[in-house]
């Protein structure tokens, strides 16, 4: 008998049929002899229609009401879920985030789960009840409803198997595992039969949202094993793995892909010490994450330019606080531009070959195509460039690479 956690996205519960078809392999699972807790999404498409609603009401909203709105979704899942089980003889409640309770710090919107109490939820799992809880939300210090940024049921089901010490936790998609780059981009994708937890980190942290990045973070510090594999298709997925269980390790091991980018330009800051603090700063206090940045050499030593990316959708926010700060930054100008993919190239290989970088830049000459900025890391090598060319230079580097299936 083993304690598993079985997660589903939302294409998984995308409808009443489909809800059907995951408690029946919920069903399975309990008659292999499992305890199983299962982590379900809102159905597919519903979590962005709440957010639009948000943004519709007031582009700069509450994030205490913001997770309120889009945590709804998940109620709804986890309800059908359980009534689904329930018509099909498997005793199982719903569970949402407030009531495990799921607890989190107060980053309304993006919170992170700092612990959850399962005492409850175990007796009743031994009892043969299975668990349906709601991915994505939890509970704030302020006792109020948070949630954990686009994508976080694979954290909620990642973190409850860390939590109640399961075997395994097993997140069911609409692909059949971690393929080295977004198979509905790149017909020629390979599906991997492992992946190291590092390498998937940094896919999942450049764009491959077939995990959300904070959830193999977990996995990899709680040495959760995770499998992500199809809901509709019995075939065998990926696992993530620590790396000596791989035995052949690629140079490269995956190309990902992020359009949740937008570009801003601060041009002509004055090119002093603290000039740098004095931007991230404010910035950092408002929740907004930055990610490249670039900033060129001033020529002058009196001012310069520095560029830096965020994501879409902080853009308005990341604007505004820029122009408050605009007296005591006294730059010229701000440009912005979401008119940008983010282009990465990962494999653990990089550490120890040279010439990883110069294909790389290679390509996407051969093929025309701009670079605005670059950065690296020991295993990542990411290029920002102009969004239209997205799928032309991830299906031009998965052959460059040799990835090609
Ligand atoms: P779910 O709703 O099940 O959480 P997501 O849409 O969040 O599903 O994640 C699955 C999607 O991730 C796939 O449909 C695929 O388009 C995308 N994806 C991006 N990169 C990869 C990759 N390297 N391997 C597999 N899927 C990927
Ligand atoms: N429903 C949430 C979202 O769409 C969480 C998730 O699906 O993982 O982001
Ligand atoms: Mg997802």
């Amino acid at each position: 008998m083993a304690r598993i956690v079985m997660k589903f996205g939302g294409t998984s519960v995308g409808d009443v049929e489909r809800i059907k078809n995951v408690a029946q392999r919920v069903k399975k699972a309990v008659q292999e002899g499992n305890e199983v807790a299962v982590v379900v999404s809102a159905m597919s498409g519903s979590t962005n229609q709440l957010v639009e609603w948000c943004r519709q009401v007031a582009p700069l909203h509450d994030p205490k009401e913001y997770d309120t709105v889009v945590s709804t979704g998940e109620q709804v899942t986890i309800g059908l879920l359980a009534i689904a089980l329930q018509d099909i003889g498997v005793p199982a409640r719903s569970w949402t985030g407030w009531q495990v309770p799921v607890h989190t710090d107060g980053t309304h919107g993006k919170a992170r789960i700092e612990q959850i109490d399962t005492q409850e939820m175990q007796g009743r799992m031994a009892t043969g009840e299975v668990a349906v809880v709601a991915g994505f939300q939890g509970l704030g210090p302020d006792n109020r409803i948070s949630t954990l940024g686009r994508g976080g049921s694979d954290t909620s089901a990642v973190a409850l198997a860390a939590a109640l010490g399961a075997d395994r936790c097993d997140i069911y998609t609409d692909v059949e595992g971690v393929y080295t780059t977004d198979p509905r981009i790149v017909a020629k994708a390979r599906k991997l039969d492992k992946i190291t937890y590092e390498e998937m980190l940094e896919l999942a942290s450049v764009g491959a949202k077939v995990l959300q990045t904070r959830s193999v973070e977990v996995a990899m510090k709680h040495h959760v094993r995770v499998q992500v594999l199809s809901s509709f298709v019995d075939a065998p997925g990926t696992l993530v793995c620590d790396e000596e269980e791989i035995v052949e390790q690629e140079l490269v091991s995956g190309i990902a892909y992020s359009r949740d980018e937008a570009k801003v330009t601060l041009v002509r800051v004055p090119d002093r010490p603290g000039i740098a603090a004095a931007i991230f700063g404010p910035l950092a206090e408002a929740a907004i994450n930055v990610d490249m940045i670039v900033q060129n050499v001033s020529e002058d030593g009196k001012s310069t330019d520095l560029t830096f990316t965020v994501g879409k959708a902080d853009l308005d926010r990341a604007r505004k606080v820029l122009e408050d700060a605009k007296s005591h930054l006294s730059y010229e100008r701000l440009a912005c531009d979401s008119n940008v993919v983010k282009v990465s190239v990962i494999g653990v290989g990089m550490r120890s070959h040279a010439g990883i970088a110069q294909k790389m830049f290679q390509t996407l000459a051969t093929e025309g195509i701009n670079i605005q900025i670059i950065t690296t890391s020991e295993i990542k090598i990411s290029v920002l460039i102009e969004e239209k060319y997205a799928e032309l230079a991830l299906r031009a580097l998965h052959t460059a690479y040799g990835l090609d299936g």
